[in-house]
């Protein structure tokens, strides 16, 4: 089975690699690029091959998504983006739904999901995008911002409240009432698109609502973004991988005081705490994907640790590797400049590190080290 990486795929990742200094300056990617990757299922990779999808398992999903992550943050962004609608979709979605609208996703057509806006972050119980059913369709009113991919979306799962309860539908961007405005400047992931999406009186079939019924909003919520945290954590050890990278040839081949600066003890400790960083955030997504592929009810609080450890380490990784490559990496478009604006972005998204904190602490105060206790008996 195709892992994604290889073989048949070598042409379009070793593109991407090629073209991403580029595409971060230009604050762009060809759309061709995006639909050749997502007419090959890989944007999504998680999809069964019944919906044309690769079908692969959460490891190896993962493994593909570093991969990505090291060669370039916006290529990863769109692809965690396309992976949560699925996922959502998967989730959610009644069988015609599913039959309707994964085939897409692994056909070409491009994805993304909008919960945030302006005054609902951190506090999604805010949001105030509205869904009113209407005889046999739906109408769409409200605002998202910074919605990663919007500006190449064929289509985004927007969620909104669904009278006491929320739900999330399948809007397609060229619905009359749906109006797009890309972010200018972005600090990182410079060339994922994100966008603003105004939605006024978009009216849709009813058929578009995910399940066909409201859910509790915690729940809906839960759901998508435990794929989009997943996929964010392996991000960030791909970012970690591309750093060391860049880091140790250079610290191997740049001489200064007569050596070569990764022999200079100061020089070598960041190495060390590069390589560190790496290796912890890939344990805890290791560890995560685990819990993914058996089922495990420590799915959602694992997926949580994982994201808030892989963008800490990502944050801090990146700072040693910047440091290491001095003027050499300081250029717009170079790898590890790159990685150094991106890896702030993933404390921020997909759950806030101090949100994740949050959860992290409330399931520690209810658990205290029980679960600790019930994986070192396993
Ligand atoms: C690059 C990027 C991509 C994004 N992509 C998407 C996307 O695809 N879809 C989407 O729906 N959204 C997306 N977002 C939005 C993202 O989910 C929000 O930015 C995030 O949830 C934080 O919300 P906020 O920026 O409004 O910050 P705020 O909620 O205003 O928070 C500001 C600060 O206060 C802290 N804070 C807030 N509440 C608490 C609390 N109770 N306790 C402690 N600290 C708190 C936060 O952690 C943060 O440090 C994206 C954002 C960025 C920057």
């Amino acid at each position: 089975m195709s892992d994604g990486i290889s073989p048949g795929h070598e042409d379009i990742w070793r593109s991407v690699g090629e073209n991403a200094g580029g595409w971060d300056i230009a604050g762009e990617i060809p759309r061709t690029v995006l639909t050749e990757l997502g007419a090959a299922g890989l944007l999504c990779a998680e999809v069964g091959k019944q919906y044309g999808g690769l079908g692969l398992g959460s490891q190896e999903s993962g493994q593909l998504t570093a991969y990505v992550g090291s060669l370039c943050s916006s290529v990863r962004s769109v692809m965690t983006s396309q992976g949560m609608a699925a996922w959502t979709i998967q989730r959610l979605g009644t069988r015609e739904q599913r039959d309707v609208f994964l085939p897409q996703l692994t056909g070409g057509r491009l994805a993304a999901v909008a919960f945030s806006e302006p005054e609902a972050g951190s506090d999604l119980g805010a949001m105030t995008t509205e869904l009113r059913l209407d005889g046999d369709t739906v109408i769409v009113d409200g605002s998202k911002t910074w919605i990663t991919a919007a500006a190449y979306a064929d289509v985004i799962v927007v969620i909104g409240k669904l009278g006491d309860d929320a739900a999330a539908v399948v809007v397609p961007t060229d619905a009359e009432g749906v109006r797009i405005e890309k972010i200018p400047h972005p600090m990182g992931c410079r060339a994922a698109g994100h966008a603003q999406v105004r939605l006024d009186g978009v009216r849709l079939p009813a058929a578009n609502v995910l399940g066909g019924t409201g859910l509790p909003l915690p729940f809906l919520v839960t759901t998508a973004l435990a794929y989009g945290r997943m996929s964010v954590a392996w991000g960030c050890v791909g970012i970690l991988r591309g750093c060391l990278d860049a880091v140790t040839e250079h610290a191997r081949s740049r001489r200064q005081f007569g050596k070569p600066i990764g022999e200079h003890q100061l020089v070598s400790r960041r190495v060390a705490e590069l390589y560190a960083a790496e290796q912890v955030a890939t344990a805890v997504c290791r560890q995560a994907a685990e819990s993914w592929e058996s089922g495990s009810p420590e799915l959602v609080i694992a997926t949580v640790l994982a994201k808030h450890v892989s963008a800490t380490e990502a944050v801090r990784g990146t700072a040693s590797a910047m440091q290491i490559m001095a003027s050499a990496g300081a250029s717009d478009g170079h790898v590890v400049a790159r990685a150094y604006r991106d890896a702030k972005l993933m404390e921020i998204i997909e759950g806030s590190s101090e949100i994740c904190q949050l959860e992290l602490a409330r399931h520690a105060l209810a658990t205290g080290n029980s679960t600790v206790r019930q994986k070192e008996a396993q």
